[in-house]
């Protein structure tokens, strides 16, 4: 077992995350931050953050998250890259067990965020990596002259759509109405985009190809017709899903498996505290995640406090 017990440990090393070590840490808590991949979740794999303020030209989505991380450790926070496979939230101390470790605290912040959601059509699973792609600033280069369709009508998917006409010959976004779900300021710059056009009223059916990615099959959403894309790429931008597996059955959650926080961020458990996209919010954006890892380490150091 664990000798240490933290006064906060954040699961999750997004900008929500981060910001919460940097706010424990400067109030002289001891803070560990566990995160299973790299800091800045998925706002690392945005190629430009282009309205978090401070930056009039917009940040590269890893930028930001690498001066995030920075910035907690030089107030002291801890980090490890390890993934989580328990949490024991009630009572006191917590536990968190990872892979590797076992780790104690007296209060936690959940941070966990959320993931990019699947199509769940056949094919996707068969050709993930192998022309079906969730990330544009990973894969994009991949695609230098090739015909790529986007899946969705969000922000996600206009402003990658718009990101991948730097590789790709052509990029087709199709969407399941007939209006785009993106910002105004988004969606102008995929119509003024040559590169981009739309399929409009349309579900991909199935993904086809023998070795990689060679079509999609589309169906009409008013009638009802199937037709077939010829396309060298997939990129699935369907929306998010909250990372909430670990702590169903202990937090509350939403019936769409977000944490239910108000805006205190506290949970329904006493020392548990729930920030960044995986807080149920009416907006996921990094400043109101930021926002809340700020709330979530002011309302942790309280709860600390009291134990004493
Ligand atoms: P989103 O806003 O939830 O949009 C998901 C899109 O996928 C919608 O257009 C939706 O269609 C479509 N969709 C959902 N399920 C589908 C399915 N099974 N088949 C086909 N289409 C499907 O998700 P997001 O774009 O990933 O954005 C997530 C959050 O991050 C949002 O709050 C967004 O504003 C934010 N974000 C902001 C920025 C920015 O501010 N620059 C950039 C990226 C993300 P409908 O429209 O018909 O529902």
């Amino acid at each position: 077992m664990a000798n240490t017990v933290y006064d906060i440990i954040i699961i999750g090393g997004g900008p929500a995350g981060l910001t919460a070590a940097l706010y424990g840490a400067r109030s002289n808590l001891k803070v560990l931050v566990i995160e299973k991949m790299m800091p800045g979740g998925q706002a690392a794999i945005t190629e430009s953050i282009e309205n978090y303020p401070g930056f009039p030209q917009g940040i590269a989505g890893f930028e930001l998250g690498m001066k995030l991380h920075e910035q907690a450790g030089r107030f002291g926070a801890e980090m490890v890259v390890e993934e989580v496979v328990e949490l024991q939230l009630a009572g006191q101390p917590k536990v968190v067990k990872t892979t590797q470790n076992t780790y104690e605290a007296k209060a936690v912040i959940l941070a966990t965020g959320a993931k990019n959601r699947a199509l769940g059509c056949p094919g996707e699973e068969q050709f993930r990596g192998r022309g079906v792609s969730y990330c544009a600033t990973c894969d994009g280069a991949f695609f230098t002259g090739k015909k790529v369709v986007v899946v969705g009508g969000g922000n996600s998917a206009v402003e990658e759509a718009v990101y991948l006409t730097k590789f790709a010959e052509k990029v087709t976004i199709i969407h399941r109405r007939d209006t785009l779900r993106a910002d105004k300021v988004v969606q102008e710059k995929a119509f003024n985009e040559p590169k981009i056009d739309f399929l409009w009223n349309k579900v991909v059916v199935e993904i086809t190809g023998q070795d990689q990615v060679t079509g999609v099959v589309v169906q009409d959403t008013v009638t009802g017709e199937k037709s077939t894309v010829a396309t060298d790429g997939v990129f699935v931008f369907v929306g998010m899903e909250p990372q909430t597996a670990l702590v169903a059955g202990q937090v509350e959650l939403t019936e769409d498996g977000y944490i239910r926080a108000d805006e205190s961020t506290a949970t329904n458990l006493p020392g548990v505290f729930a920030a960044g996209d995986v807080r149920k919010k009416p907006l996921r954006q990094v400043v109101t995640a930021v926002a809340d890892g700020a709330v979530a380490a002011m309302a942790a150091e309280k709860y600390v406090e009291n134990l004493k």
